[in-house]
């Protein structure tokens, strides 16, 4: 399990807030913000993007994944989520599943606007991933068997 310390759980959680303001959610008026930590050090912003064709809105953590995949990062410490829920604000199910894809104990950073925090091991946020074993067990003949002799 990766640790972090205060001071790197408040800068993610800076950044998190700081790429809030460039969110686009003009249809829900909810901006959300991410910070991730990748395992190289570097950081990576995302801020939610949403379109009229609402299906295709991006949330702020998927975003953030992309650019750090597409920058060559393939493992993440941590997230920080930024959003003005009292609360704080989650990562959706999707995006919990695309998190798991790179790091199944990446750190979830919940920030809350009164600056507080929660920091919670994506283990518990997804407890069964769906994961690419299914395919490789696919492969192993499983099916075939199944049919063999009906045809
Ligand atoms: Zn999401």
């Amino acid at each position: 399990m990766p640790r972090l310390d205060d001071a790197q759980i408040e800068s993610l959680a800076s950044k998190a807030w700081e790429a809030r303001l460039n969110a686009y959610a003009p249809y829900s008026q909810f901006p959300v913000g991410a910070a991730l930590l990748a395992a190289d050090g570097r950081v990576f912003i995302g801020a939610n993007v949403e379109n009229a064709s609402l299906g295709l809105s991006m949330c702020a953590e998927r975003v953030a994944i992309g650019a750090a995949a597409a920058a060559g990062a393939r493992s993440v410490i941590a997230i920080a989520v930024a959003g003005c829920d009292e609360q704080g604000v989650l990562p959706c199910g999707a995006c919990r599943q695309v998190l798991n894809e790179f790091s199944p104990s990446v750190l979830v950073v919940q920030c809350r606007p009164d600056g507080a925090h929660t920091v919670t091991p994506l283990s518990q946020l997804l407890s069964s991933p769906f994961t690419g074993d299914s395919f490789e067990r696919g492969r192993s003949g499983e099916r075939d068997s199944v049919g063999a002799g009906q045809g």
